[in-house]
């Protein structure tokens, strides 16, 4: 049993993979700090292995960081500077593969936390892909087309250093889609004089993007509560769900259960959500909002709030939109019996706690929402042997991907009697480890 080690002890050792003391609350833990959470998350799967010291603290930190300080022309011919950042944890599997995040709310603490759940993720799908991340401070929403394109290329340029086709492989995230991705693959392939899809991933079909990959997350989402029902003995005809998040992930889960006959009774984006007790059908809001209307104007269901949605009786909670949405101060009023993490560390280990006390059925994040990098590494492959596949092909392997990914985090829990989350973290770290011994530590 590897001793059991806390964040705050690492950062009073002074050791790199501190968290940072900006994203600290004053109380000393900070639950609303990823990093903090995602480090405790290691800790306690870890104290279930039994692993060499140095291979835990090599797993703790990420393996390098860079931030970058750009300028931007506004349309207005005034210079904007902006902050962006490329995490990778770990490249001992493969290269690093991970999203890029576009919002004001982004911190290096948030980036380094994600790109730590990426290389578990990577790992417990089996992918040969460590962990990595992006961000950029900017509110998308405030800048034109020209100018997102002007500070995505500008970006893409900025972190060149550290990606490519063998190196790094980025993806859409929250604020970032396939636009973005296409700028990027633009960007680096006019700097190497030839086009290089490989080089990110999430792309338009029409320049090697894969069949399948905007759903591809959802669609996981939506394969993992068909499981999780199943164990839970609830028919899916008779399931109940609320989701918070209406972006890729949120609107296409939505999709996916509605299609499956269960019934969609609330979802939410960040400015409010809908309720209704019969039933919402997801491709009406979708539509709705497609026409430029927003989610408060959609007619035949009432507001709610994304605290009440959180909190309400339901069968499934998906919660697809941004970290920390579940913390210790609401955990102990989620009803839902089973809790879906379509997005990145949606819950704390305070709020994991309690959800283990009250028996809720948390299908964590690591596993719920996989589907988006299996398909993302499936087109990567499509890009790398310039062949491409039919979207049965591609749903047909995600399915089993999936599937085996599913059963082994259920073995685990019954192996050594955990949470689901510390099982598929337990997976993904034991497979990591054994790669860094195979490998030797160089030189
Ligand atoms: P997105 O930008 O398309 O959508 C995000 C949605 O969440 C929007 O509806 C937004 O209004 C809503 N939102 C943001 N902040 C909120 C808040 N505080 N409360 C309620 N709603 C809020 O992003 P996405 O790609 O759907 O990603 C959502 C989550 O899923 C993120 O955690 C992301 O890391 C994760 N994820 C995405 C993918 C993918 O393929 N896109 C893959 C794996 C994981």
């Amino acid at each position: 049993m590897t001793q059991e080690t806390n964040p705050e002890t690492i950062e009073n050792s002074g050791a790199p993979c501190a968290v940072s003391n900006s994203a600290k609350s004053s109380t000393g833990r900070s639950e609303n700090n990823p990093y903090a959470n995602a480090l405790m998350q290691f800790d306690r799967a870890v104290a279930h292995l039994d692993l060499k010291r140095g291979v835990v603290d090599m797993l703790r930190c990420p393996k390098r960081e860079l931030t970058v300080n750009f300028p931007v022309m506004l349309d207005t011919g005034q210079i904007q500077m902006f902050r962006g950042y490329r995490v990778h944890h770990s490249v001992v599997r493969g290269p690093t593969k991970g999203g890029i995040r576009y919002s004001s709310d982004v911190t290096l603490d948030e980036v380094r936390a994600l790109a730590m759940w990426m290389t578990w993720k990577c790992a417990l799908m089996n992918l040969p892909y460590g962990g990595a991340k992006g961000g950029v401070v900017v509110n998308p929403k405030q800048l034109s087309n020209r100018e997102l394109e002007r500070l995505t290329r500008r970006y893409a340029t900025e972190i060149s250093v550290l990606m490519g086709p063998e190196s790094d492989i980025p993806a859409p995230d929250v604020g970032t889609n396939p636009q973005v991705m296409a700028w990027i693959m633009d960007t680096y392939s006019m700097h190497r004089g030839f086009s290089v899809p490989a080089v990110v991933t999430g792309k338009p079909v029409e320049i090697g993007g894969s069949l399948g990959r905007t759903e591809a997350t959802g669609r996981g989402v939506g394969f993992c509560i068909i499981e999780a029902l199943r164990m839970r003995g609830i028919s899916p005809g008779d399931a109940t769900v609320a989701i918070q998040g209406f972006g890729n992930v949120g609107s296409v889960a939505a999709r996916m259960v509605h299609e499956m006959g269960m019934r969609v009774i609330a979802i939410s984006c960040s400015t409010g959500g809908l309720y209704r007790s019969d039933g919402i059908d997801p491709l009406k809001v979708t539509r709705h909002l497609e026409h430029g209307g927003c989610m408060t104007t959609f007619e035949g269901a009432d507001s709610i709030s994304n605290e009440e949605l959180l909190t309400l009786d339901c069968d499934v909670l998906i919660a697809a939109a941004v970290e920390n949405q579940i913390t210790s101060f609401n955990a102990d009023r989620v009803k839902a019996k089973i809790l879906a993490e379509g997005a990145n560390g949606p819950t704390t280990p305070e709020a994991d706690d309690i959800l283990k006390e009250k028996g809720t059925f948390v299908i964590p994040d690591v596993l719920c929402n996989a589907g988006g990098v299996t398909v993302s590494y499936l087109e990567w492959v499509q890009d790398l042997q310039s062949f491409f596949w039919p979207v049965d092909e591609i749903n047909r392997k995600l399915q089993y991907l999936m599937a085996k990914a599913f059963e082994s985090v259920s073995e685990t829990v019954q192996q050594y009697m955990v949470s689901s989350r510390e099982a598929a973290q337990i997976l993904a770290i034991q497979r990591i480890s054994d790669a860094i011994l195979i490998r030797g530590i160089y030189p």
